[in-house]
């Protein structure tokens, strides 16, 4: 914002600049008038606004000192007057957090600290000039712009590292071979966000014969220095032919709804003919009677969480099948029919529950035999930490050219992004071949390693 400082007693500059004459015009003292329309003197109120010409410019987006040349003729007199404009910002720059709450500190010292955005309205990106320091529990960011204007934000520190290691397995999680083809490892990519040197810590194990059919399973583990584990398997497929690979099957779904957002995604899977699957919460309200569109259109609707509050429905079983049933009597109320398919709220790996240890283990088992199937998934598209919409398509397609016969997305409901990236990834599966199904308690199941 551009303001113009108190003292200035100027009421328009362009087209029309008011300026009057106080008092006696032989006076010396010019003065500008300010919160009138016409300017005046005391004894003779006359607008002379035809009589001023100004040159000089002020440019009110930029910060800066302007100088106003003001010639009046009036009466056979002329004066001329300066006036100097100062244009000044005292919009503080902005700085943004992204990727997960908090900075860690690792156990070997070093901090690992999630990217971070700082902008200003006058000098643009100044992320680096952000001076970052350790205040305590908090690390402080600080950074002020070209006019001064300072802000301050703050992120608390986590005495400890609880972000697993990531392990990418290069050339997908399924391959084929024909009999006698050799399995030549592909190699993986691993990253932590603390360890440095986590490469030299996977372990990889599992054998792959392929003088004989079958279907072997290859183990990469790895724990870093703060003993998160993180274990991915490759399956290796030995047979008699190469698999012909045709419909593919992708599930979409989308958490946390139904929200804002959600007829738009209605609206776009209705454009391609597409069924998806919704795992809904009531989290807001207003928005339940979407329900009825979802189901009427020939999605699947699963349970996600009532309030998806962790804290709450992870502190003891109860609260867990309390929140699902009612939950599932809203599901009920708005399309007739209960919901027999679920995902955990921060998925079955999740590690939010840990404060109470081994929740997610009870709940895996108690969903089951209760009846439910529950579904985790193998495409990430990092919507929660992506906002723009081309790359979180391009993370899904990415995904989706792997190896797997089946690719259950996960997306977000509540995420304006993810509304506009859905047309990308539907075009893309369709032009490739791929089937779009909705996920039915026959679907075939992800499940990720239970980390509580
Ligand atoms: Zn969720």
């Amino acid at each position: 914002l551009l303001l113009l400082p108190k003292d200035i007693f100027l009421v328009e500059f362009k087209p029309v600049v008011k300026i009057g004459l106080k008092e006696n015009i032989n006076s010396n003292k010019v003065k500008m008038c300010y919160g009138s329309k016409y300017f005046f003197n005391k004894s003779s109120c006359e607008d002379i606004s035809s009589n001023i010409k100004v040159t000089g410019e002020v440019d009110i987006n930029n910060v800066g000192n302007y100088v106003l040349v003001y010639t009046i003729d009036y009466k056979g007199i002329s004066k001329t007057l300066n006036q100097t404009i100062i244009v000044y910002d005292n919009e503080s720059p902005v700085i943004d957090f992204l990727g997960q709450d908090g900075v860690n500190k690792c156990i070997k010292g070093n901090i690992y600290e999630p990217p971070f955005k700082a902008t200003d309205t006058q000098d643009g990106d100044l992320t680096n000039k952000v001076k970052r320091k350790i205040d305590g529990d908090y690390y402080v960011y600080s950074v002020s712009d070209s006019s001064g204007n300072k802000t301050v934000a703050r992120r608390f520190i986590i005495n400890n590292d609880v972000v697993p290691p990531r392990i990418e397995l290069t050339g997908g999680s399924e391959i084929y071979l024909v009999l006698n083809e050799e399995y030549v490892e592909p190699g993986f990519v691993v990253s932590d966000n603390c360890d440095q040197d986590i490469n030299e810590k996977v372990i990889i194990s599992g054998t792959v014969n392929s003088q004989q059919e079958g279907t072997y399973f290859i183990t990469y583990e790895v724990t870093d220095a703060s003993n998160n584990y993180t274990s991915v398997v490759r399956k290796v497929i030995v047979g008699k032919q190469k698999q012909v690979i045709e419909n593919k099957v992708v599930y979409l779904t989308f958490d946390d709804g139904p929200s804002i957002y959600t007829e738009k995604i209605l609206d776009v899977l209705k454009k391609y003919d597409i069924k998806a699957t919704f795992f809904v919460t009531a989290q807001f309200p207003k928005y339940l009677p979407v329900l009825n569109r979802i189901h009427n259109e020939g999605h699947s609707i699963g349970l996600h969480s009532y309030s998806h509050v962790f804290k709450k429905i992870y502190a003891n079983e109860n609260n867990f099948f309390e929140d699902i049933d009612k939950l599932n009597e809203v599901v009920k109320e708005h399309t007739g029919t209960y919901s027999k398919i679920l995902r955990f709220a921060g998925g079955g790996s999740n590690r939010v529950s840990k404060f109470n240890p081994g929740i997610m283990t009870r709940l895996a088992k108690r969903v089951t035999e209760k009846g439910y199937i529950y579904f985790d998934w193998n495409v990430d598209s990092q919507d929660t930490s992506l906002t723009d919409s081309n790359k979180i398509a391009d993370t899904v397609i990415k995904q989706l050219k792997g190896k797997q016969l089946f690719y259950i997305v996960l997306q977000h409901d509540n995420k304006i992004a993810n509304v506009k990236s859905l047309e990308k990834i539907i075009e893309f599966g369709l032009e490739n071949g791929y089937v779009f199904k909705p996920l039915s308690t026959n679907s075939p199941v992800v499940h990720h390693r239970i980390n509580n």
